[in-house]
């Protein structure tokens, strides 16, 4: 059995006439994240958590945000696609967790969809996700309200020895 390890950090500005969308969440709140796509921070760390536990670069390289082709787009998509892109190479994911940085609004009431959904996503139980939320502090981009930002760590097992294939 082989494991890696991933990690995957991702920031998007927040402004009014955007809906708020987190971890394929929609959220209701006043203002949502601004992007090419739909500016999930959530599914964009975890995406970019998978793509760099077995090397294959970020989630700029594989979905430019210069391509017509992904504006507006789900990014469901992205983590749908890069989770298949995984285990066609024999990867499955162990467990994610996920920290969330957001001064508003309160993610509290909202976490426990967030994780059912990562989980769903990715096709493992419930108990493989974790989702944790904290605020800005009231200092910084974070603290003032005016960005959203997630870090991820996922951990992928293959049953495989094989290091050199698995560079693959
Ligand atoms: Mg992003």
């Amino acid at each position: 059995m082989s494991f890696r390890v991933g990690s995957g950090h991702d920031s998007h500005r927040l402004a009014q006439g955007r809906p708020l969308i987190l971890g394929g969440v929609t959220i209701p709140h006043t203002r949502g994240l601004v992007g090419h796509s739909d500016a999930d921070a959530v599914l964009h760390a975890v995406t970019d958590a998978l793509l760099g536990a077995v090397g294959l670069g970020d989630i700029g390289d594989a979905y430019p945000d210069t391509d017509p082709r992904y504006l507006g787009a789900d990014s469901r998509v992205f983590l749908v696609e890069t989770l298949a892109k995984l285990n066609q190479l024999g990867w499955r994911v162990v467990n994610l967790d996920v920290t969330v940085f957001a001064q508003e609004p309160k993610l509290g009431p909202v976490k426990a969809a967030i994780r059912d959904n990562l989980a769903s996503l990715l096709g493992v139980p419930t108990n493989c996700v974790n989702v944790k939320a904290k605020t800005g502090e009231k200092v910084g981009h974070i603290g003032r309200g005016e960005a959203i930002a997630t870090h991820a760590v996922v951990l992928l097992k293959k049953l495989s020895t094989d290091y050199a294939e698995d560079a693959d």
